[in-house]
């Protein structure tokens, strides 16, 4: 039998009127029997997401001010969800636990995790399923860390029955009983997480967006709509900035080949964007999937005669960033020069560290660091085989007068990458669009 996974973010689930649309979505596919909730996130600009008000009566607390009030909002917000779709679950009961426990001095976590949990009550009733509290199915360690097969075991056990089922969104727990959350947007992850447990054919991830934009809105006037892309290209994508999913929730599903879909809770009948692990390349996918790009990097390059015969050299260099904590982005390299491509602001506090201890290592001929760099990366499975697409690629960006500073292309063909000055960010991205798409 089919089984898709949904889960619903917050937007989806901001209000009585919002629950109606995703029961209606899920009705409509009777292979739809798990479902994740978010907590209840903004209903109109200006408004606020519940998970941030929840945030706030922990900090309120640990001030010693008054929460009352910010809590009495969020319970209101829960009430009148209740009270719209004549929901029968205690509500108040388990407000009144979650009041205690904040007075009792719970953690911040734990505080955070509470607009999923009582979201999810709630949508169990709504849909008349089972309610599954992700604090007996999703683990962590003492540390934090995600214990993903010992989630799998427990909740692939506990879901076997195949009854439709909601598992709040967002947190689990550490083994001496305390909530832990993932970072925020979390849902995501945990919507992976089911996806996996159950076997399930599809990962639908409702949201308010009708998936991924070849390029940003606010850099290309209205981008087309992605309507496939594999892992591959989103990772390299999402890397760069471009996210609509948290990217921790590619992962589990990414690792047994479930794909993913992004939809719009309002405008269900859209096609949203597919993410799976292989995608045909015929010749009518398209030569570029999409383009993303960010702002601030700087360069720190290193020339050297005969460095290429030099063992150990670009270990030397790598070495100094590691002993500053700094992670490198790129490291293009040249016959004598290797670049190392790294977030302008993780530099800034270590840069004359970084040029002392590269000099000591490395005896460089020059040594010099370009700041205010952008990276730009172009991609598209449809590149792989198809030649000249780096030609065009350039050409429209010499065409709009700018200056590439650093190329790199990985041998998998999947992704070009430029960079430029910040200053050329968005004339880039948008000679490389028209270039492609029109
Ligand atoms: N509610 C949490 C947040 O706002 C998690 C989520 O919505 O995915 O970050």
């Amino acid at each position: 039998m089919k089984r898709i996974v949904t889960k619903f973010g917050g937007s989806s689930l901001a209000d009585s009127g919002q629950f109606r649309k995703v029961r209606d979505i899920i009705r409509r596919d009777p292979a739809r029997v798990y479902a994740v909730p978010s907590a209840p996130g903004r209903r109109f600009s200006g408004d606020e997401k519940v998970t941030d008000l929840l945030y706030r009566c922990f900090h309120l607390r640990e001030a010693g001010s008054d929460w009352s009030e910010v809590f009495e909002t969020i319970s209101e917000r829960f009430r009148s969800i209740h009270t719209d779709l004549n929901l029968t679950v205690d509500l108040e009961g388990a407000l009144a636990q979650v009041r205690m426990n904040i007075a009792a001095g719970a953690s911040a976590d734990y505080c955070a995790s509470r607009g999923e949990y009582l979201n999810g009550l709630l949508l169990a009733d709504y849909l008349g399923w089972r309610f599954m509290d992700a604090a007996k199915v999703i683990f962590f360690d003492a540390a934090g860390t995600f214990d993903s097969e010992k989630t799998n075991v427990v909740m692939m056990a506990l879901l076997a029955d195949g009854l439709p089922t909601v598992v709040p969104g967002f947190y689990g727990v550490k083994p001496d009983g305390s909530i832990h959350t993932f970072s925020r947007g979390g849902s995501d992850i945990t919507g992976a997480i089911v996806a996996r447990a159950v076997r399930a054919d599809t990962y639908e991830n409702w949201t308010d967006v009708n998936g991924f934009l070849m390029a940003d809105p606010r850099v290309v006037e209205n981008p087309q709509g992605i309507s496939a892309i594999t892992y591959a290209e989103l990772r390299e994508l999402s890397y760069m900035g471009a996210s609509v999913l948290h990217e921790d929730a590619m992962f589990p599903v990414h690792k047994v080949g479930i794909p993913t879909i992004i939809k719009d809770t309002n405008e269900p009948d859209q096609p949203g964007t597919l993410i799976s692990l292989a995608l045909p390349v015929e010749p009518t996918v398209p030569t570029i999937t999409g383009i993303a790009g960010k702002k601030g990097f700087s360069v720190v390059a290193v020339e050297k005669a005969m460095m290429n015969a030099e063992l150990g050299f670009g270990r030397r260099v790598l070495q100094v960033f590691e002993e500053a904590g700094i992670s490198f982005e790129h490291m293009p390299s040249g016959i004598d020069s290797i670049s190392v491509v790294v977030s302008g602001e993780a530099l800034a506090p270590h840069r004359e560290e970084i040029v002392r201890r590269i000099a000591e290592l490395t005896q460089p001929d020059s040594l010099t660091i370009h700041d205010n760099m952008s990276i730009i990366a172009t991609v598209g499975r449809g590149m792989v085989n198809n030649c000249g697409t780096a030609a065009r690629l350039f050409s429209a960006m010499s065409r709009a007068g700018v200056n590439v500073r650093m190329m790199d292309q990985g041998s998998s063909e999947l992704s070009i990458i430029v960079g430029v000055d910040d200053a050329d960010f968005e004339k880039t991205i948008q000679a490389i669009y028209h270039e492609f798409v029109g």
